[in-house]
């Protein structure tokens, strides 16, 4: 079974699951990159301050996969957050990847001072009208940003890409989401690691045979979201996309929503970070 397609409210789809690269160096993404897609991943998030873009871009150029069926997403960094700073990043990101464009460009933090992000977020827009960027999302906006870009620009981003596992549920904003047709994209899914001992994850798991960070991932699919988990071990890489077959039952569903926890967040707070 392979990734389902994800329709994004522009027109454009993407794969519900994708591989992530932030901490792999430009050396390991190369190999990392190579073994994902391999394994089956078409989806791979990157991002200018990862500083792994040309790892990326050169595991892309060796690849037999065309590029068509490839999907591409990069992030614009905090001290480019700027219309004229947005459109410089994006052409030092292009030429890293070695691509003549990317499928998905991100704003990776609104930041806590300014509106810095709504002017970029013009300049995001003009890229999309010039086709160099397919689609055009946003990262760590909470509800007050994702507000501020529509009433201010009337664009609605495709996505924001938000870090979202079972222990840090993010009700709020995914309510906000589907008032407006925006996709929730989940960074540290696995908790950045911390999940996948976890003991009723690990018991859920034993009814299908399979282990806990996969029934992480597929709580994630199975309450529609679009997730992209990291891993730089070949046999993990494979593990987290071998999760189409099997869904978890209402009750499965029901105890892992019950492990959410306001405090649960592993990274940083976009209220005091960026
Ligand atoms: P994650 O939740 O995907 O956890 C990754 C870690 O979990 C790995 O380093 C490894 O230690 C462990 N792991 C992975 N697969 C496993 C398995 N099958 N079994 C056991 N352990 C396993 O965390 P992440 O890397 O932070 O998030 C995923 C991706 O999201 C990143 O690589 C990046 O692309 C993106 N991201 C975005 C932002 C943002 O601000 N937009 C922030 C963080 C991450």
């Amino acid at each position: 079974p392979s990734v389902p397609s994800f329709r994004l409210n522009d027109g454009n789809s993407m794969p519900q699951l994708g591989y992530g690269v932030w901490r792999v160096s430009n050396e390991e993404a190369v190999s990392c990159v190579t073994e994902a897609l391999q394994a089956g991943y078409r989806s791979i998030d990157t991002a200018a301050i990862y500083e792994n873009e040309e790892g990326v871009g050169q595991a892309i150029a060796a690849s037999n996969v065309p590029r068509s069926e490839l999907f591409i997403t990069t992030k614009l960094w905090n001290d480019k957050r700027s219309y004229d700073g947005a459109l410089v990043a994006f052409d030092e990101s292009l030429k890293r990847l070695q691509l003549d464009y990317v499928d998905l460009y991100l704003i990776h933090w609104p930041g806590t001072s300014g509106e810095g992000y709504v002017d970029a977020w013009r300049a995001l827009a003009r890229l999309k009208e010039e086709g160099r960027v397919k689609s055009i999302g946003v990262s760590n906006f909470m509800v007050p940003h994702l507000q501020r870009l529509i009433d201010t620009t009337g664009v609605v981003p495709v996505l924001n890409q938000i870090e979202l596992h079972p222990r840090f549920q993010q009700t709020e904003l995914r309510r906000f989401h589907a008032q407006h047709d925006i996709a929730t994209e989940c960074w540290g899914p696995l908790g950045q690691g911390s999940l996948v001992t976890d003991e009723t994850l690990a018991a859920i798991g034993r009814k299908y045979g399979k282990t806990p960070a996969q029934v992480i991932l597929r709580w994630h699919l199975d309450s529609g979201f679009i997730v992209i988990p990291k891993s730089i071990n070949p046999t993990r890489i494979r593990e987290n996309i071998d999760v189409f077959d099997f869904t978890l039952d209402a009750d499965d569903m029901r105890i892992i929503e019950t492990m959410n926890d306001k405090s649960g967040r592993v990274g940083p707070d976009p209220s005091v970070f960026g």
